[in-house]
C-alpha cells in the first residue's frame, strides 16, 4: 500500500509524541500504516539529560528517574559497547518511556557520529549501536599567524582540532613553539562533517548537535602549507592501494617518521634522559636511561613507532611496562602504567600512536607519568635527541596520485575571498569553505 510520504511522517510524528491519530479520511484510509508503525514504533515519551563534567553516566541515569536496578542492567549492557569511564562530557542520554511510563529505552550518544541504544522488549535488555549518517564537504581555509599557531585558527569553527591536526601533520616540520614567525601564513584543505539526514527513530539527545545538517566536526586534512620566514613545508594526504597511506611533501617525501616525538598527547616532561641523575626516591645518583612524561593516571599512551609488542608486564621499578620491538635495532619500553591497553600481549603487532595502555604510577614512582625509554642494538639512547629515521618514500608507481592530488588542492589553496563572516554562513551554503585572515 502506497501512501503520501507527508502522511506518513504525520502518523510516525503522533506515534512518537503519543498523540492519537486524527479522526479522518486520510486516517481511515492509512490504517494499515498506523498499525504497522503502531508495531515498529511504540508511542514514546522521551527525557533528556547531559553528563555533565565531574558527573558520571550512571548520575544523569539516576537524574532520569531509573531506578537503581535499571540503572544497573543499563550500565551493563551499555559496558559492552562503550568503555563507560570515556563517556564524553557533553553526551547525551535520552531515556523512552511508554504511555504506562514503563521504561522501554536508553540511548547514549557515545560520539558525535553514534550513539548506543539499550532496548527492554526482552531480559536481559540489548544493545544496539547506530551510526549517524554523516554527510562529508570539503572546505578550506587560510590563515595568518599574529601571535601563535592556536590563536591564528581560533576565529574558525573547531580551530583548536584544526590546530591539534596541523600541529600533529607538521610536527616534523615546523616546530610551533620555537619556529613560528608573525606573518607566517598555513593554508588547509580539510574535510567538514555534518549530520546527515536522520532516522525518524533517531531519539532526541538533548545535546548540543541535534538536527540533520549540523556540523559535527572536521574530518581528515588533505592538504596543509606552511609558508613562513624560518619554517616551510607542505603536506598532502595520498591514499592508494594497501601501503600507500599518509602525508607526503610536495615532492612525495614523507611527513612521517619513524616515532612520533612522544607517547603521549599531552604531557609535561618531568625528567630527561642522563646519564647521572639524583633519583628523587632513593637519593641514590644513578643514569635516568629515558625521559618522564607527567600526565593524569588514565591518558592514553601510544606506541611511538610501528613495531611488535615483545614484553608486557611488571618491570621492576618500572611496574607495569610493556616493551615493543621495531626494525632499524629499535625497541622503545613505557613504565609506570596504570592498566594495558585491551588485547596487548607479547606478538602483537602495534601501530604507530596505537594505545598500548594508561598513564599511571606503578613501580617505583613520585606521581603519574610515563617513563619512555628507546633502545638501539641494546643500548638506551636519548628519546629526545637521537636520528629519527624517515619512513619509506612515496613509491614510484603512486606520482601520477601525488600529482593529481595537488592538482586538485591547488585552486582550493589558492582561494583567497571570502570573508570570516561567512564562517557561520548556514551549513550547506559554503562550497568553498571558508577563509580566514
Ligand atoms: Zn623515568
Amino acid at each position: 500500500m502506497r501512501f503520501p510520504p507527508a502522511a506518513a511522517l504525520l502518523l510516525i510524528l503522533c506515534a512518537l509524541a503519543g498523540c492519537a491519530s486524527p479522526e479522518s479520511e486520510t486516517a481511515t484510509d492509512l490504517g494499515l500504516a498506523d498499525k504497522a508503525a503502531a508495531d515498529t514504533a511504540p508511542a514514546l515519551l522521551f527525557t533528556q539529560a547531559l553528563v555533565q563534567r565531574g558527573d558520571t553516566l550512571a548520575g544523569a541515569l539516576e537524574e532520569l528517574g531509573l531506578n537503581a536496578e535499571q540503572n544497573r542492567s543499563v550500565l551493563r549492557a551499555l559496558g559492552d559497547e562503550i568503555d563507560l569511564r570515556r563517556v564524553p562530557i557533553g553526551a547525551g542520554v535520552s531515556v523512552g518511556r511508554d504511555e504506562a511510563g514503563d521504561l522501554q529505552q536508553v540511548t547514549c550518544r557515545v560520539e558525535r557520529e553514534r550513539y548506543v541504544r539499550v532496548l527492554f522488549d526482552r531480559s536481559p535488555p540489548r544493545t544496539e549501536s547506530i551510526e549517524l549518517p554523516v554527510e562529508t564537504r570539503m572546505a578550506s581555509t587560510h590563515t595568518r599567524i599574529e601571535q601563535s599557531v592556536s590563536q591564528a585558527f581560533s576565529q574558525i569553527e573547531d580551530g583548536a582540532r584544526l590546530t591539534a591536526e596541523f600541529a600533529d601533520i607538521m610536527q616534523w616540520d615546523v616546530d610551533l613553539w620555537t619556529e613560528t614567525r608573525q606573518g607566517d601564513r598555513i593554508r588547509l584543505v580539510y574535510e567538514r562533517r555534518y549530520l546527515g539526514l536522520l532516522a525518524e527513530e533517531t531519539p532526541p539527545f538533548g545535546d548540543r548537535i541535534e538536527q540533520s545538517g549540523e556540523s559535527i566536526g572536521i574530518g581528515r586534512v588533505h592538504a596543509a602549507i606552511y609558508e613562513g620566514s624560518i619554517a616551510a613545508g607542505s603536506a598532502y594526504w595520498i591514499e592508494g592501494g594497501d601501503d600507500v597511506r599518509g602525508y607526503f611533501d610536495a615532492q612525495g617525501k614523507p611527513l612521517r617518521k619513524t616515532f612520533i616525538k612522544s607517547p603521549l598527547s599531552f604531557y609535561r616532561i618531568s625528567s630527561r634522559f642522563s646519564n647521572a641523575r639524583r633519583n628523587p626516591v632513593t637519593r641514590k645518583v644513578v643514569p635516568h636511561h629515558g625521559v618522564d612524561y607527567a600526565a593524569p593516571t588514565g591518558s592514553p599512551v601510544m606506541a611511538t613507532a610501528q613495531g611488535k609488542v615483545i614484553q608486557v608486564g611488571w618491570m621492576g621499578a618500572l611496574g607495569k611496562a610493556v616493551r615493543v620491538r621495531h626494525g632499524g635495532g629499535f625497541e622503545t619500553i613505557y613504565g609506570h602504567l596504570s592498566r594495558y591497553a585491551k588485547g596487548m600481549k607479547p606478538g602483537r603487532s602495534v601501530d604507530q600512536r596505537e594505545v598500548i595502555g594508561y598513564v599511571g604510577s606503578t613501580g617505583r614512582a613520585t606521581g603519574p607519568h610515563v617513563h619512555y625509554t628507546v633502545k638501539r642494538h641494546g643500548r638506551p639512547i636519548d628519546p629526545l635527541a637521537f636520528e629519527n629515521p624517515s619512513v619509506d618514500p612515496l613509491p614510484e608507481d603512486a606520482y601520477p596520485l601525488l600529482v593529481q592530488t595537488r592538482r586538485r588542492w591547488e585552486p582550493w589553496l589558492a582561494y583567497e575571498a571570502t570573508p570570516v563572516a561567512s564562517l557561520s554562513a548556514p551549513l550547506f551554503s559554503v562550497p568553498f569553505g571558508s577563509d580566514a585572515r
